[in-house]
């Protein structure tokens, strides 16, 4: 039921027909008894500056950020959130009372995926990553964090890989890491020495060799961002006998967190996903 108290959260994204965002908050605030509703926002790159403002105007406590709009808010905000500014793209903005901070919960929200899953600890691994857009930096950034040892970016456009890379030797963590330009030859010779393959990119399983479980080392795990049910990456490395985990549980763990900076209540990740399930 919306009544004039009612708050209004929500998306801005360009393309977002296909958001789950809007089924998972609504569901965790009937659940929870909340006066708040969630509503996806079509905003087009030219009407970013308006749609922001109009977080002020109208009075939303706050939205998350999509494609293609993650890096493109910052200019707009009042403050960024020392985790966003370092990654360079807001997930989610807060209104408090005027002003909006930026935001980033996809960083904590993968890293709290792979630890809720269980099989694999980050820790000294060896990654293979591929992509170079904003997940794939927001990713880098927390897998340096959890101690790998080892990130070898993975990209169509060899020079965004070239740019990650620079980027995360940057950030002054003890680990190794270069860019490779996405092919089958080079994931081949790059799989073989990697624990772990992080896909952020909408891509499937194309850029995969066709026989890439005969170059993995022993525990190799794949973890792909993208969240349908079951994605053609996650599917291939069932089939050959690959633990893997797609981006669901992601998805609800940065809902859960964009959903507790705006009420100040605790994750709700069960009704999430609870959400996700009957859908
Ligand atoms: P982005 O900034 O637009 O970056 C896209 C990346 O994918 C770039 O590295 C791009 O390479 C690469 N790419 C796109 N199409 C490709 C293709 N056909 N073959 C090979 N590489 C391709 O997007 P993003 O925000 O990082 O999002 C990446 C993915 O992560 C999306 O599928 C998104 O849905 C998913 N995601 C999931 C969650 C979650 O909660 N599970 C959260 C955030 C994002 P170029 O540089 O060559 O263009």
């Amino acid at each position: 039921m919306i009544r004039g108290s009612t708050r209004i959260v929500g998306i801005f994204g360009d393309k977002i027909d296909y958001t789950l965002s809007p089924r998972m908050h609504n569901h965790a605030f009937a659940k929870l008894g909340m006066d708040y509703v969630y509503i996806p926002f079509q905003v087009r790159p030219d009407q970013l500056k308006g749609a922001v403002e109009a977080i002020r105007s109208l009075n939303l406590a706050g939205v998350n950020v999509t494609i293609p709009h993650k890096q493109a808010v910052l200019p707009f905000l009042d403050q960024i959130s020392p985790i966003a500014k370092k990654i360079g793209a807001v997930n989610t903005i807060i209104n408090n009372d005027g002003k909006l901070l930026g935001d980033n919960t996809d960083a904590p929200g993968f890293l709290e995926s792979l630890k809720e899953d269980g099989r694999i600890d980050p820790k000294k691994k060896r990654v293979l990553l591929i992509g170079a857009g904003g997940t794939a930096r927001a990713m880098a950034i927390s897998l340096a964090a959890a101690g790998i040892s080892k990130l070898v970016i993975a990209n169509r456009t060899a020079d965004k890989a070239k740019e990650l890379s620079v980027w995360v030797d940057k950030l002054g963590a003890k680990l190794e890491c270069y860019p490779v330009k996405l092919s089958a030859d080079s994931l081949k010779e790059e799989l073989s020495d990697s624990d772990l393959l992080v896909n952020a990119t909408p891509s499937g399983s194309d850029f995969m060799p066709s026989d890439f479980h005969r170059f993995l080392s022993p525990n190799f795990f794949v973890f792909d961002a993208v969240y349908a049910k079951n994605t053609s990456l996650v599917a291939a490395a069932k089939s050959a006998g690959v633990p893997a985990l797609g981006g669901m549980g992601m998805l609800i763990r940065q809902g859960a967190l964009s959903f507790s900076l705006w009420t100040g209540k605790k994750p709700p990740v069960e009704l999430m996903r609870e959400a996700l399930e009957t859908q």
